[in-house]
Order: structure tokens, then C-alpha cells, then sequence
């Protein structure tokens, strides 16, 4: 007889589609509920303060502009197809609270399928795509320009994780 994938195995280690969907339904049974939560409301806007200040020092440090390059060229750029296993429905649910629509975008395996013509579709990417440590930006930065922004993504990172941990206390506890 099949065995039904656990919880966990659901939210983090099924297919990337299977993912989405999950996110979705997840998002359609608890927003209400979370939307009264006032605990999950004030992470959120912990987490969106924080996402504002990283973007800042990404924008001070001119990383768009640098990272846009670095993927145009062959080779260039931290999105591939691979990358797109980072997600998770934990992950793609904080976007669908925060009013992203999230969907694929691509599937012809050249790049991560939520990569579109304008950057990340994500406002609240996976952790591992936080990861802003290449030699490019080294080259380009000083050093104190790199430990505020290794500040601000570790302060972002750390909201993201209690914001996901608390979302999956609510999942197991409704069941
Ligand atoms: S983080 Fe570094 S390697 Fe990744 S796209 Fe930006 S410049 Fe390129
Ligand atoms: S930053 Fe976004 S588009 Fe790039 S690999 Fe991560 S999820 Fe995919």
C-alpha cells in the first residue's frame, strides 16, 4: 500500500509544484485566521521592516545593477534551475500573506522557474538565496559596507525563521 508523505515531507522535500500547491491551499484555509492573529501580524511587519532595510543597503551597495550583470553574462548570476529546490511551502506561504501571486515562470530548466524578466518574484526569498558572498560584491565593497550587509540579511534571516516556525506551529496545531 502507498504511504501518504508526512507533514514535513510535504512542506519541504516534495516537488517544487507540489509545493506551490500546498502553499496555496494553506493560504486559503488560514489567512483568515491569521489575519486576526495578532502575534503572526506583528512578525510579519518585523519582517517587512527588515526586508526594507536590507533592500537600502543592497541599494547603497548598487547590488541590483551588479547582480543584473553578472546573470546576463554566460555563466553569470546565483538563479538556476537547482536553486528553485530551495523553496519551500513555508516560504512560498509568507509571500502569498504578504499579497504575492506566486506562480512559475519559466520551465525550460535555463534558470530557477521563479525567475522572471524583472528579478525574483519573491519579496521573501528562500535563506539560501540571501547569501550575498560572492567575490563580485567583495571586489566592488568596503569592509564595513559588507558587515552592514551581512547585518542586515542575518536580522532578516533570523525574523524569516521565527515567522516560518510559528506558521508551522499553527499548521501542525490545526491539523
Ligand atoms: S550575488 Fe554575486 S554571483 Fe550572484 S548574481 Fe550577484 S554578483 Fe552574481
Ligand atoms: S533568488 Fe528567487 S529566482 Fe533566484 S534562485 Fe532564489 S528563488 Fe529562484
Amino acid at each position: 500500500m502507498k504511504q501518504e508523505p508526512s507533514l514535513r515531507d510535504l512542506l519541504f522535500f516534495s516537488e517544487v509544484p507540489t509545493r506551490l500547491d500546498a502553499a496555496y491551499r494553506l493560504h486559503r484555509r488560514l489567512e483568515p485566521l491569521l489575519m486576526r492573529d495578532f502575534y503572526f501580524l506583528q512578525l510579519q511587519e518585523n519582517l517587512q521592516n527588515l526586508r526594507s532595510v536590507l533592500a537600502a543597503q543592497m541599494a547603497q551597495m548598487k547590488l541590483g545593477a551588479l547582480c543584473s550583470h553578472c546573470a546576463s553574462t554566460a555563466g553569470g548570476g546565483c538563479c538556476s534551475s537547482e536553486m528553485a529546490g530551495e523553496t519551500d511551502t513555508i516560504q512560498i506561504l509568507i509571500n502569498l500573506l504578504a499579497g504575492i501571486e506566486v506562480r512559475i515562470l519559466q520551465s525550460d530548466g535555463s534558470a530557477c522557474c521563479f525567475l522572471g524578466a524583472e528579478g525574483c518574484i519573491f519579496a521573501f526569498k528562500p535563506m539560501f538565496c540571501l547569501n550575498y558572498n560572492c567575490s563580485h560584491i567583495h571586489r566592488r565593497n568596503t569592509r564595513e559596507q559588507m558587515t552592514e550587509l551581512e547585518g542586515a540579511t542575518g536580522r532578516l534571516l533570523s525574523a524569516h525563521y521565527h515567522l516560518e516556525s510559528y506558521l508551522l506551529e499553527v499548521i501542525t496545531r490545526k491539523g
